[in-house]
């Protein structure tokens, strides 16, 4: 997609603080973080939301999930508990329609999150 913030990242057309990556998968911090450990990881390739991921059996929604474990383990917050959040669609408050998942961790976090 050539309008997309989050292929732009993946192209290096736009910088990006990555903690991650292998050849599926990307990890970068958060511009504006929510919490300690504030990670968006997310598949190379283009899906729009969680949705569209997951209706496009490619096994790439499981490797994003193993990513988002990766990144939770090298940023030290795997043990302490850690969330992993995918907004999806504008009503959950999905803002960038390139399928992202947050992982968030580094302090307590409430539920339910709002
Ligand atoms: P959403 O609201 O779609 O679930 O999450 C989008 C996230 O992307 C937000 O947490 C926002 O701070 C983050 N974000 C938006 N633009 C950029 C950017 O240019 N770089 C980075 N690293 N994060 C961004
Ligand atoms: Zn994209």
């Amino acid at each position: 997609m050539t309008d997309c913030l989050f292929c732009k990242i993946v192209a290096k057309e736009i910088p990006a603080e990555v903690v991650y990556e292998n050849d599926r998968a990307l990890a970068f911090r958060d511009i504006n973080p929510q919490a300690p450990t504030h990670v968006l990881v997310i598949p190379k390739e283009h899906h729009a939301t969680a949705a569209a991921l997951a209706e496009a059996d490619s096994g790439l929604a499981d490797e994003v999930l193993k990513a988002a474990h990766a990144v939770a383990e090298q940023e030290g917050v795997a043990e302490g508990g850690y969330r992993i959040v995918f907004n999806t669609g504008p009503g959950a408050g999905q803002t960038v329609f390139h399928v992202h998942a947050h992982v968030l961790g580094g302090r307590d976090l409430t539920w339910p999150p709002g």
